[in-house]
């Protein structure tokens, strides 16, 4: 089983509980997480660090992050746009702006991306749909059952990471039940979003088995099929060996 979104840097210090793993993508939000990853990546090499900037940390230097990449890294992200409410239209742009600079980064370096992308899917897509060879994974899918087409018809190869909200969301069953079974991801998004029966409390990389197993029931397969197709997807896009 591989979770393929965790924050296990150090503003989260939490002992890290990873048995039973075969390996744990470390999402990044800021520059501080992007360089606590590649420290994470030495102490354990089930843990591949990916670098990048959250558009909720617009203020964080693109050109420090880029300092920052090396062969270690496997992804750019987490990156995208999130158009809450609370943000102002300057600070869009700015989001945009930082946005496509890590998707360019992402071809520059070939590695893939994490979007995250949070009332603001049909912006994602509009700016994803003007790049070309790009690959990656939409973060926490949240863009319903209807744009999963759209997403899918992207140019590139792109994915869908889906969390423990899955063992409580009854809509989401539906959305795993329209995602190709080869772009299915799955994530824990650790500390949060932890999955039933824990729910409510933190959340580690461990507890995405009952992200695998959740899916092996929608799916109607056992669990050893579904393992095998949902870690063949997280290492054909992450490269992993
Ligand atoms: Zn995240």
């Amino acid at each position: 089983m591989i979770d393929t979104h965790a924050h296990l840097s150090s503003r989260f210090s939490e002992e890290i509980k990873i048995e039973g793993l075969t390996y744990v993508v470390l999402a990044a939000s800021c520059l501080q997480d992007s360089e606590d990853n590649l420290k994470l990546s030495e102490i354990n090499k089930k843990l591949m660090p990916a670098i990048g900037i959250h558009p909720q940390e617009i203020n964080d230097d693109f050109a420090t992050l880029e300092k920052l990449f090396d062969d270690r890294v496997v992804a750019i992200g987490e990156c995208g746009l999130e158009f809450t409410d609370e943000v102002n239209e300057t600070d869009k742009k700015k989001q945009i702006e930082l946005f496509r600079k890590q998707i360019v980064m992402s071809q520059n370096v070939n590695r893939p991306l994490i979007v995250h992308s949070r009332q603001a899917s049909d912006e994602t897509l509009e700016i994803l749909g003007e790049y070309k060879n790009l690959r990656g994974v939409i973060h926490c899918y949240s863009g319903g059952k209807k744009r999963i087409k759209k997403y899918f018809e992207l140019p590139g190869e792109w994915y869908f990471g889906i969390d423990g909200n899955l063992t409580y969301e009854i809509g989401l069953e539906e959305v795993v039940k329209n995602i190709p079974k080869d772009r299915l991801i799955l994530e824990t998004d650790s500390p949060y979003l932890t999955p039933v029966p824990f729910r409510g409390e933190k959340n580690c990389p461990e507890y995405v088995k009952y992200v695998y197993q959740k899916v092996s029931e929608i799916w109607q397969m056992s669990i050893e099929t579904t393992e095998k197709i949902i870690d063949d997807n997280a290492k054909r896009l992450f490269k992993l060996v």
